[in-house]
């Protein structure tokens, strides 16, 4: 499957429910959901009852699209989440958030995960002093996660100088240094997207 390229908006809108996939667009009055919450299309306005495949297949696509992961890498992710000792949905979830550019976004460092994988990608970022350009990069326990010594004094990067950006409890950020650290790995409870990881299982699993 190839990279979607269309509107951003237009995947909440599909979604039913907000992705953060705009930054501060997100959470101002522009927002696409707060303005249209329809369905995108002809027969947007309909009402459709959905049926249990259906609703597994949205929450999949649901998560994918938040992520920014192709089918692909997806199902590689749950592959993996398989194998992992614990509860694969939680495994999932956790393997999703594990990612380089993820870990950029929560850290405050991006205001999307869309900004956080152009980061990665332009080698912006070091893990554990190594410049890291895979924005798939999954970052372990006690890793620390810096912006590149060289490229701080970005303009992209000063604004953070001084912020103390809200982020779950397992990680660490210094807005003056420019450092962080990987504290813990997350919990089911640090993931603040409203999702329901059992019906993305229940879909792989058929
Ligand atoms: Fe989704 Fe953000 Fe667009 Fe709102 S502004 S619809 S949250 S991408």
């Amino acid at each position: 499957m190839a990279r979607y390229t269309g509107p951003s908006c237009r995947l909440c809108r599909r979604e039913g429910c907000k992705l953060f996939l705009k930054g501060e667009r997100c959470v101002g009055p522009k927002c696409a959901i707060e303005r249209r919450p329809v369905v995108p299309g002809q027969h947007g306005l309909l009402r459709r009852k959905e049926k249990e495949h259906g609703i597994q297949l949205r929450e999949k696509q649901k998560v994918k699209r938040a992520y920014g992961v192709l089918e692909k890498q997806f199902h590689a992710m749950y592959e993996e989440a398989v194998r992992r000792k614990g509860i694969t949905g939680e495994n999932l979830l956790s393997l999703l958030e594990l990612r380089l550019d993820n870990v950029v976004y929560r850290m405050g460092i991006a205001s999307s995960r869309a900004e956080a994988r152009q980061i990665v990608a332009h080698r912006h970022i070091t893990v554990n002093g190594k410049p890291i350009n895979i924005a798939s990069y999954s970052v372990k326990k006690g890793d620390v996660v810096a912006i590149k010594e060289n490229k701080r004094a970005l303009d992209m990067f000063k604004s953070l100088k001084g912020q103390k950006p809200v982020m779950p409890k397992w990680l660490e950020f210094s807005g003056d240094k420019l450092v962080g650290k990987i504290l813990d790995l997350p919990k089911r409870d640090d993931i603040d997207l409203n999702i329901q990881e059992h019906l993305i299982i229940e879909l792989y699993s058929k």
